[in-house]
């Protein structure tokens, strides 16, 4: 893990909409843990991120009075880089194509609960040679998965270390064979954030508890990539008044509504600190 040396941190959120309490927390979580904190846009789903929300955040950050380091980093401006972390592990064999749907992995049937959903049954693993070769002739789209079982194999037991807790051990089997490029964006947020730490020299890693399985398979690539490793601190949750999360996609006050209300700068801080946490 890296040891001395300034504390990097970043926060790295996806531009789906504006920017909310829930982000506001996590944003000063990161920039008070930072010599260096950086910002980076996390907007490879073309389908859900626009450039105005991210241009937005951008603005809501600074009305905020946060500032951060060095220039910002937009993933969907680096594709060719991720295309080239996806092209090392396929070179070690650790990843195959998958031409499920949706609905064919229900069809599957009954697998089991991991951090992300159900864990995929490992239909197009065990797909026989000639049918692989057969469908990508024929040009089917294809997710590329990471061949979890011999991933774990090939680096063996992981630990990492989270804030407060010290060394911990990693168990990123949990998450089965995680789909590290898409059908439709070459690229996935595991394999985007996780290369983009090592890149920006982040050292701590900060970001909410919903993720905090995550980091066990960020870990993984680390192990497999040769990357270095961070130190990780995971925040809690907001909730709003009845107890249930401020999650990014539910309606969360955003800055700018609470600006529009005739909120200042003060007064949303005071409400992000007043709102209740999952711990
Ligand atoms: N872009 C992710 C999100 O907004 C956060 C990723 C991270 O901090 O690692 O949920």
């Amino acid at each position: 893990m890296a040891g001395f040396g300034p504390v990097v941190t970043r926060f790295a959120p996806s531009p789906t909409g504006r920017l909310h309490v829930g982000h506001a927390f996590s944003a000063r979580f990161a920039r008070e843990r930072g010599v260096r904190c950086l910002l980076r846009i996390e907007d490879i789903d073309l389908v859900r991120c626009r450039p105005e929300f991210a241009a937005a955040l951008e603005a809501d950050l600074a009305w905020l009075g946060l500032a951060f380091d060095g220039h910002v980093r937009r993933q969907s401006e680096h594709l060719v880089e991720y295309a080239a972390a996806l092209g090392l592990l396929e070179g070690m064999g650790l990843l195959y194509p998958c031409f499920c749907t949706r609905a064919d992995i229900v069809a599957a049937g009954h697998a089991p609960h991991g951090p992300e959903g159900s864990v995929y049954p490992g239909t197009c693993r065990a797909l026989p040679g000639a049918e692989r070769a057969a469908r990508l002739a024929a040009g089917l789209p294809y997710a590329r998965r990471l061949d979890m079982a011999e991933a774990v194999r090939r680096v063996g037991r992981l630990t990492r270390h989270e804030a407060g807790d010290g060394r911990i051990a990693c168990d990123p089997a949990a998450f089965g064979d995680l789909v590290l490029a898409r059908k439709d964006v070459p690229a996935s947020y595991h394999l985007c954030a996780t290369h983009d730490d090592a890149l920006q020299g982040v050292t701590l890693v900060t970001r909410s508890d919903d993720l905090r399985a995550a980091s066990d398979v960020h870990r993984l690539l680390q192990a497999l990539l040769g990357w270095a490793e961070p130190g990780y601190a995971h925040h809690p949750l907001l909730l709003d008044a009845s107890g249930r999360r401020l999650a990014k996609r539910d309606a969360a006050p955003t800055i700018a509504a609470l600006r529009a209300a005739g909120l200042g700068v003060d007064e949303v801080w005071l409400r992000v600190e007043r709102a209740p946490r999952s711990r």
